[in-house]
């Protein structure tokens, strides 16, 4: 195993792309490290027992407010990792011109080993030790879901914020993710995954990229391996089967690897697991011989969509894939980095790659701020604007038009075709910032791009805020 931890391993790529920035020191060390760490434990009653929750918020940078990022569950919590992720969140923002800076959240907790009362216990307690702090606020610190929490939660969230903050009129905006019914936005919950696939599409339309891979330009066709149907990789895995016509080979799950070389169906494969509990013994597929196995499969695109290190010195040379787009955050690790690059693989970082879900929580966000649901003021306006037009054109050309061809030419854009359309915007002009700074500065690899890209954005905020004496 590597000799440093997540955060430092973060560090580590932070100083490689450093190398290629002209910013003074004290800026890229005020960048790079955490501005505030809040660890807390509290006490939740459980059954007939109390427990002390261990928990943290880490502020990882404050150059834009509010601080943005998810909360998650899980027993491998630790201060560490949540800085980490804290980091790459900062960074995440910068990339997809999000203006918000970096952070946090953790729960030590296994979320499958309590009943749906006690995590809203639990989950309110952690809520009000944020607010006794200040660590939350839609002008101080967003949260958003991340592994082990969803809607459920940041309903729970918004409304002990709601019921503790009476009357601060944009108080749904203290967190985002939240239910469309409970001041949510549509098109949230898949914004992760469709990121991860607009990514991968606008990567294999650069034909100049894909030569040295030995892949033609486009989607259709290609071959891809998912690690993790949660909702990224299972979003990230239906979009590009449905949208892209990528064919879904080979899939890793916590139970087990599958492999189907003739592609399987994504959808089946959900519902095989949600009724069996498991992907193992899907119909036409053979099960490999150990849990991670469909990671070293040959493969164009490879989308770990689990958990951090899951790529690492002991399997990276036995990766084969031509393109990894990370759906996780921190997938593969800079040693298994180093190899993979060796052999010319394509590697799409996380902070851009996953971007898909926080570009999303700020359009939530400003939906909260203005109190309106995207397209309500259009609408209408466009779709009789655009009656008119093809009345007009039918007029003049004398042609006809099926009903759907007249509903796909005269219909004005809903809240989730605006949504869509500002995620794939970002995704596809981010990307392009990125390789536009790789190929200026002759980086050879994505994410050091992508840190270079990000570092000057921030740096320059940093520098036209001025530092206060
Ligand atoms: N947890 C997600 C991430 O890592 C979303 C963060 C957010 O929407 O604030 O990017």
């Amino acid at each position: 195993m590597s000799d440093y931890s997540f955060f430092e391993g973060v560090e580590k790529n932070f100083d490689k792309a450093a190398k290629h920035t002209t910013l003074p020191s004290g800026i890229l060390e005020q960048i790079k490290g955490c501005n505030a760490v809040f660890r807390m434990n509290f006490p939740v009653k459980i059954g007939d027992s109390v427990e002390v929750i261990e928990a943290y918020r880490v502020q990882h940078s404050n150059h834009r407010s509010p601080t943005k990022g998810g909360i998650r569950y899980s027993l491998g919590v630790n201060q560490d990792e949540v800085m980490a992720l804290a980091a790459l969140m900062t960074y995440k923002c910068a990339v997809v011109d999000v203006p918000f800076g970096g952070a946090k959240g953790g729960v030590k907790i296994n979320s499958r080993a309590y009943n749906e009362e006690q995590l809203e216990r639990i989950t309110r307690r952690y809520a009000s030790e944020l607010i006794k702090k200040n660590f939350i606020g839609p002008g101080m610190d967003v949260p958003a879901p991340d592994y082990g929490t969803g809607p459920r939660e940041m309903a729970w969230i918004m409304d002990t914020y709601m019921a503790l903050n009476p009357g601060e009129i944009d108080a749904a905006g203290c967190v985002t993710g939240k239910p469309v019914s409970q001041n949510g936005i549509a098109g949230r919950t898949e914004a992760t995954g469709r990121g991860v696939y607009y990514a991968i599409r606008e990567a294999c339309n650069h034909d100049e990229d894909m030569k040295p891979l030995g892949l033609s330009t486009g989607l259709k066709g290609k071959t891809m391996v998912i690690q993790g149907l949660g909702n990224v990789g299972s979003y990230a895995g239906k979009i590009s089967q449905d949208e892209g016509g990528v064919k879904i080979i080979g899939v890793a799950e916590y139970e087990g690897s599958i492999h189907c070389p003739e592609g399987l169906d994504i959808h089946a494969l959900l519902d095989f697991r949600a009724k069996t509990g498991s992907i193992v013994g899907f119909p036409g597929s053979t099960t490999l011989e150990h849990r991670s196995a469909a990671l070293e499969l040959e493969c164009d695109i490879l989308v770990p969509a689990a958990l951090e290190n899951q790529i690492n010195e002991s399997n990276a040379v036995n990766v084969k894939a031509k393109i990894i787009a990370e759906a996780a955050n921190g997938p593969v690790t800079p040693e298994a980095e180093e190899v993979l690059l060796k052999r010319g693989c394509l590697i799409i970082p996380d902070m851009y790659a996953n971007a898909g879900g926080v570009t999303v929580s700020y359009f939530e966000w400003l939906k909260n701020l203005s109190h309106m649901r995207f397209g309500r003021m259009q609408k209408r306006f466009e779709s009789n604007r655009y009656e008119l037009l093809v009345d007009l054109v039918l007029k003049m050309t004398g042609k006809e038009l099926s009903a759907s061809e007249r509903k796909m030419l005269t219909f004005g854009a809903d809240e989730v075709d605006l949504v869509r359309s500002g995620l794939e915007e970002t995704m596809i002009t981010a990307y392009n910032g990125i390789r536009d700074t790789k190929k200026s500065k002759n980086i050879k690899d994505m994410r050091t791009a992508a840190f270079v890209y990000a570092i000057e954005k921030i740096g320059s905020d940093y520098t036209a805020l001025g530092i206060w004496p």
